[in-house]
């Protein structure tokens, strides 16, 4: 059962073709910090690879047929991405499926207010945070906000060098003997998680003067009124890169791992072919961190509506066509594992536990305290998908999420099973997920890839 560390195996070509997908992948997460900016960066990737938009198609009332490669964007928050492969649509796709929505600080509908001419943006926090993480680090805000009259003004604050930050205050040392007998998790409170955001008062101004210019400055740079806070999605991020990390370079520590890192190899290996045996399908969607829920999370219908419609454009608009060709479909329903991290070695059970450097992760099932709300995989299948990934060569592993009293998580596996489809959860290993600044192993993402290739051959 002893897996050989991927390092040891890779001659110099391979080591070229590991080091270009990793610097893609960093390339990918600085471009893509909200699951906006992924969506928009994945559109733009596809169609340079020769995607159509999938709108244009139905509008036009054309026909789709093998090797015709489609996307579909659901409220620029969600994209599946299809190639038509050369078998009967019905008799299933090969799905790759993965989140775009990353653990953050969501400002506020009224966000600004201003304390002691301090003026600062009252947050709330999205997904599971240890919140004390997110304190006196340099933090960005990317989003957008939207005008009444349908404008959508775009926002990336504190990602280019001379873009100040913003960031939250923690109290100094020498006076926190009191907030350091708190619970970890009372340290900092939720609700005070707000973001400074500016110190100078607007002259000849006695109300709120530090709110009032920070207002003015953001006419000035945006053209957006207080009131348009109502209607915006602001999400602070940890400002800055993703880099390589370690003296060997052998990691790469960037925040929102969890899930691009599976969301950018499963479109990456989609980049890989032009021309499939069966139709291969790219899913990536928003939510996944508060439940898969809402109309852009996976429990929204509008992955079933892209299938229905593509059908249709195949001639296939029955709803058993639908149904046969989702039951048929086999997944990998991608996130991020736990990686075995030695400084907290109890929190792990070491034969069942993903670790750096010995490739893609299959968990058999996921939840927490009983299995409870996972999908587990049918035997049949987890010795299909090993058959596949033994056949091509790539490096993989098999782990649970810790031990088995101590918690646990939710993937969006189960949602697509519904369908009565094979599933089978699987990704790369993280440590310090859901951090401000998580890391990977550069082999495990260049053997994920390698896994989602072989899976959409097969
Ligand atoms: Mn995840
Ligand atoms: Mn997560």
């Amino acid at each position: 059962m002893e897996i050989k560390n991927a390092w040891k195996k890779y001659n110099e070509d391979e080591l070229n073709k590991l080091e270009e997908l990793n610097k893609s992948y960093r390339d990918f997460l600085d471009r893509g910090k909200t699951e906006r900016e992924c969506v928009v960066e994945i559109v733009k990737q596809a169609e340079n690879a020769g995607y159509r938009n999938l709108d244009g198609i139905i509008r036009g009332k054309e026909s789709l047929k093998e090797g015709d490669k489609v996307y579909s964007v659901w409220m620029n928050k969600s994209i599946a991405l299809f190639i038509i492969g050369k078998a009967p649509i019905c008799e299933g796709m090969n799905i790759l499926g993965a989140h775009i929505d990353s653990p953050r600080l969501d400002i506020k509908q009224n966000p600004l207010y201003e304390d002691t001419e301090i003026a600062y943006l009252d947050t709330h926090y999205y997904g599971g945070i240890k919140k004390y993480q997110w304190v006196t680090i340099p933090l960005a805000i990317h989003g957008v906000v939207v005008k009444t009259n349908g404008e959508v003004i775009n926002i990336v604050l504190g990602e280019d060098d001379n873009d100040p930050v913003v960031f939250i205050s923690d109290l100094l040392i020498h006076l926190s003997q009191e907030q350091l007998e708190k619970k970890a998790s009372k340290v900092i409170d939720g609700e005070d998680l707000n973001v400074t955001i500016g110190s100078i008062p607007l002259k000849d101004e006695d109300k709120e003067p530090v709110k009032k210019n920070i207002l003015k400055l953001i006419k000035e740079k945006y053209n957006f009124e207080e009131e348009d806070f109502l209607s915006a999605e602001l999400e602070v991020v940890p400002a800055g890169r993703a880099r390589e990390a370690g003296m060997d370079k052998s990691m790469i520590l960037a925040y929102g791992q969890d899930d691009r890192v599976c969301a950018y190899t499963s479109f990456a290996a989609m980049l890989e072919f032009d021309k499939v045996e069966r139709t291969a399908c790219c899913i990536l969607v928003d939510k996944e961190e508060i439940g898969s829920v809402g109309a852009t999370g996976m429990r929204s219908h509008f992955f079933e509506n892209i299938v229905a419609e593509i059908l249709d454009r195949m001639g296939e608009s029955s709803d058993l066509a639908l149904r046969r060709t989702l039951a048929n479909s086999r997944m990998l329903s991608s996130d991020v594992s736990a990686a075995f991290d030695p400084i907290y070695a109890s929190a792990f059970e070491k034969k069942n536990a993903a670790y750096f450097g010995k490739g893609m992760v299959f968990n058999k099932f996921t939840g927490s305290r009983g299995k409870s709300g996972s999908n587990d995989a049918n035997a049949e299948y987890v010795a299909f998908v090993r058959g596949v990934m033994e056949k091509h060569g790539v490096t993989y592993q098999t782990a649970e999420l810790g031990k088995v009293d101590l918690g646990g998580g939710g993937t969006i596996a189960y949602i697509l099973a519904t369908y009565g489809m094979n599933v089978i959860d699987s990704g790369v290993a993280v440590l310090n997920m859901h951090a401000p600044w998580e890391a990977v192993s550069k082999a495990d993402v260049y053997e994920t890839k390698k896994g989602y290739v072989a899976f959409l051959k097969e």
